[in-house]
């Protein structure tokens, strides 16, 4: 068996190279690519999960003005023999099957190709239920690196070879258990391409939303002004800014102390004041 494959895939990118011409005033933008745009590398048994929702809305506007970037990379044209077989038993019983090493690390090693060895700037990231939680935190500090590698998993996961070797950090999105890393990865992208520059219209709402600032975000209401019997509170119409700031205030501190008491100790030990 040979360590390389005899014809290794070529990532697909998404987003601005794959646009056709035509002569719509959004097109014309897109034609000018961002030079050393963020870009996340995906690494996956299922590559047309991708772009996905990220295709939608603001990620996909951004992503075909070329605000960021997506290369999928398919885990099965780096695996062994004919059959590109990517997986094998778990080593010391048990059920279902564990993505080798060796196919791992031959596609983690084509994703590398042109990005940066220290992790800070471009983390690999190893989708798993058994990581360390995702944040805001975590979006911050991946929106501030040039770009990441994510690996997908499937079935019970990967060789732990492969993760030690590589300094690979394991991400997970919350205490439940999903069949594969797709999903996870691309609501992790998400929340990290948001914050990039440019892409959301409106900067100042990242500002001020949950976890900003450690606490949830007040309750949102808008037109009409009476739904079935139910008004607007009267201070959000009062044109008043000072009122309404500390109305919201309250209503954060008010919603985070009711539903996240760990969020409200992390900002009390931070020296934040209940109001
Ligand atoms: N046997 C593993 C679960 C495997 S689930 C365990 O008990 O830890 C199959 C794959 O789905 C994982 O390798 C991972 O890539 C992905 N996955 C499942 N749940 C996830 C979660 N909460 N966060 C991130 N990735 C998850």
């Amino acid at each position: 068996m040979t360590d390389t494959p005899e014809a290794p895939p070529k990532p697909k990118s998404h987003g601005r190279l794959s646009i056709s011409a035509s002569l719509k005033p959004r097109d014309l933008m897109e034609r000018q690519r961002v030079r050393g745009a963020w870009c996340a590398k995906i690494i996956t048994l299922f590559p047309d999960a991708f772009p996905g929702t990220l295709g939608l809305s603001l990620t996909g506007k951004a992503l075909d003005m070329g605000l960021w970037a997506l290369d999928t990379i398919d885990l099965r044209g780096f695996g062994e023999g004919k059959h590109r077989n990517v997986d094998d038993n778990p080593a010391g019983g048990g059920a279902g099957m564990v993505l080798r090493a060796d196919v791992v690390a031959r596609a983690l090693d084509h994703a590398a190709i042109g990005t940066p060895r220290d992790r800070a700037r471009w983390p690999i990231v190893f989708l798993s239920p058994r990581g360390r939680p995702f944040t805001q935190a975590r979006a911050q500090a991946w929106a501030g690196a040039e770009g990441l590698t994510m690996l997908c998993g499937r079935f019970e996961g990967v060789d732990q070879r492969v993760i030690d070797a590589y300094g690979i950090e394991e991400v997970s999105l919350g205490d439940f258990v999903m069949t594969g890393g797709e999903i996870a990865a691309q609501a992790m992208i998400d929340a990290t391409v948001r914050l990039l520059p440019g892409v959301l219209g409106n900067q100042a709402s990242t500002e001020e939303e949950s976890f900003s600032d450690g606490l949830l975000e007040h309750p949102q209401y808008t037109r009409p002004a009476e739904w079935q019997g139910l008004e607007i509170p009267a201070v959000l119409q009062s044109g008043h800014h000072g009122e309404i700031a500390k109305w919201r205030r309250e209503q954060a501190e008010r919603l985070t102390q009711e539903r996240r008491p760990d969020l409200w100790a992390a900002h009390l030990a931070r020296g934040g004041k209940p109001s």
